[in-house]
């Protein structure tokens, strides 16, 4: 048993991945059904009971939908800092009564060491209460995840450097967005500061932080109006192979999908 990742959904609308090291089970956000969520662990044989912990990244409805029905009904640990906490608590419909054991207040920042998992989250840009990405270390190998990034700044960069596999946000093709149906206070929104990630910037990010031991790419978090999952493809692949990096032989790259579970993806 290795350390693994799955992408049960991932997409402006909902997004949820499964990790799992031999010793842990862990979610990063339920931001879809409870029901989708129960279906996609039953795919790769988890049961929701032995989940040890959902992760939260920040407080939007794509993140959270499902968390407070999967801690009721199967008695897990919804993990977020404080912060997130509070807006959750702020909102009109949030995510429902917590027993207070299941609510665990973690620092950013921080290692946490669970079982035979570090897990570690830091601050990204987007327009939430105090949002964060996530890595995780379990036996010298480093999986990291980092969507809903409104810009790419050295503090990320520096996080998912030397990881094995990353699950990086390639939201959007600036022109489909620019061109599209979107009313314009969106748009701005989306490719401001704190917004989404594009396509172009993703490939560029991947130059950056590749490695030789830098073995499976999967871009998430695409936009259903403003992305295609072969236009994101190829504009990360254009963007590695124009510097030289070669992309079947050297990273497996993969785009996940809206609402489909992925393949689990092993290192
Ligand atoms: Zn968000
Ligand atoms: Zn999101």
């Amino acid at each position: 048993m290795g350390f693994k990742l799955c992408t049960i959904a991932s997409g402006s609308s909902g997004n949820c991945v499964y990790i799992g090291s031999p010793k842990v089970n862990l979610l990063v956000d339920a931001g879809i059904s409870g029901k989708r969520i129960q279906n996609g662990l039953e795919i790769i044989n988890v049961n929701p009971k032995n989940i040890d912990g959902i992760l939260i990244t920040h407080e939007h409805i794509d993140h959270i939908k499902g968390a407070g029905i999967l801690s009721r009904r199967f008695d897990i640990p919804l993990i977020a800092n404080k912060n997130t906490w509070e807006a959750i608590d702020e909102m009109e419909r949030g995510i429902g009564k917590i027993n207070p054991n299941n609510r665990i207040v973690i620092e950013k920042e921080k290692d946490l060491i669970f079982k035979d998992l570090i897990i570690y989250s830091y601050s990204i840009p987007h327009d939430a209460a105090d949002p964060v990405g996530y890595t995780f270390i379990c036996q010298n190998k480093k999986i990291s995840i980092a969507t809903d990034l409104g810009h790419i700044n050295s503090h990320i960069k520096n996080n998912i450097r030397e990881s094995n596999l990353i699950l990086l946000e390639a939201n959007h093709d600036i022109d489909m967005l620019k061109t599209g149906s979107y009313p314009y206070y969106l748009k701005r929104r989306i490719l401001g500061k704190n917004g989404h990630l594009c396509n172009e910037m993703a490939g560029k990010v991947l130059v950056d932080v590749f490695h030789k031991d830098l073995k499976a790419v999967i871009l998430g978090h695409l936009s259903k109006e403003n992305n295609y999952p072969d236009l994101a493809y190829m504009s990360v692949r254009n963007e590695l192979i124009s510097s030289g990096i070669e992309v079947d032989d050297k990273i497996e790259l993969t785009v996940a999908s809206r609402d489909e579970i992925s393949k689990i993806f092993e290192i």
